[in-house]
């Protein structure tokens, strides 16, 4: 198997493209692909300020990777969970990163560690208020990366989700008919008031398989294993029903996913009637300041429920 570009041994087949890469016309490749991404989806200008949402794991620390190579300004925040047997080591991979390719391109990782603001790791945390560990993993981890970013003037926050997470996604919230998440399942999602910080995701064009390729063939190093609470969760077995659509027939995730992208584009004039409804039930938390459309926002309300529950 050769190189589709150069003609020399490749290394790796990419069956979606009908194609096959060494190792320096896959890197193009896939910074290419990402390079795309952020031109299409309008994400972000060589000036912008980007903070990468780093867990460790081989799509975020990929993604910074490439955002650094393609000279753009991006720095990271990994928040820190505290599961014992993982945290450990998955926040060891992200300071490492940072410390080499991080420092080489004089970027800095930010850390919120969950233990040390709230007083217990998200497995208790989660027990305290008698939620699932992944839920209030969730507030934590979208309530952290906003403020992070608003408060050190980030111009966009950038997350790791790659197609197969993408087109997993999509198939649990058509599957349930979600409509009001299939609303909000862009790649670009604009900051829609102040003190929201506008999101994206730029490998949403590029496979997980991809992405681990391009992990190896950099050598990133990364945490390889999951976080133990993904364990039986749906979004594992919507990735695992995927991946045999694909093996039967190659594109099939990139077909579903980017072809539910150009009907929204089609559907919807832009997001701005979605940025008019969000502005007007937005306003800032009575506790901590940040825009919520209750009178406290959900962390917050999440914090005083755990303490509550843990001094009686
Ligand atoms: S699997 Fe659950 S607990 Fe682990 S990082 Fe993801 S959302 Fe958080
Ligand atoms: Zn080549
Ligand atoms: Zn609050």
């Amino acid at each position: 198997m050769n190189c589709k570009k150069c003609h020399t041994k490749a290394v790796i087949g990419l069956p979606r493209h009908n194609a096959a890469f060494c190792k320096v016309c896959f890197n193009e490749f896939v910074h290419d692909q990402v390079a795309r991404a952020i031109k299409a989806e309008r994400m972000f200008g060589p000036q912008d300020r980007i903070l990468v949402a780093v867990s460790g794991g081989k799509d975020s620390l990929a993604l910074w990777d490439v955002l650094l190579k393609l000279g753009y300004k991006a720095d990271a925040l990994y928040v820190d969970l505290g599961i014992s047997g993982y945290s450990a080591t998955s926040r060891e991979k992200a300071v490492r990163f940072a410390d080499t390719v991080g420092a080489a391109h004089k970027a800095t990782l930010l850390t919120h560690t969950v233990q040390e603001a709230e007083g217990a790791g998200i497995r208790e945390l989660a027990d305290l208020i008698h939620r699932p560990t992944c839920s209030a993993c969730g507030t934590i981890k979208r309530y952290q990366f906003n403020r992070a970013a608003v408060e050190h003037h980030y111009d966009v926050m950038a997350t790791g989700h790659n197609l197969d997470d993408e087109a997993a996604r999509l198939l649990g919230n058509v599957l349930h008919w979600q409509e009001e998440y299939l609303d909000k399942q862009s790649p670009s999602l604009p900051a829609s008031v102040e003190g929201f910080a506008k999101k994206v995701k730029p490998l949403y064009r590029l496979s997980e398989r991809e992405i681990a390729a391009y992990a190896v063939l950099n050598r990133i190093d990364y945490i390889v294993e999951e976080c133990p609470m993904a364990k039986g969760s749906k979004m594992l077995l919507y990735k695992e029903v995927l991946n045999r659509l694909e093996t039967e027939s190659p594109g099939a995730k990139q077909s579903f996913y980017w072809g539910f992208l150009d009907k929204q584009a089609k559907a919807q004039p832009a997001s701005a009637s979605m940025t008019e409804k969000d502005q007007a039930s937005l306003h800032p938390c009575s506790t901590c300041g940040q825009p919520t459309t209750a009178e406290i926002c959900s962390y917050c309300k999440m914090m005083a429920r755990a303490s509550a529950a843990k001094s009686s």
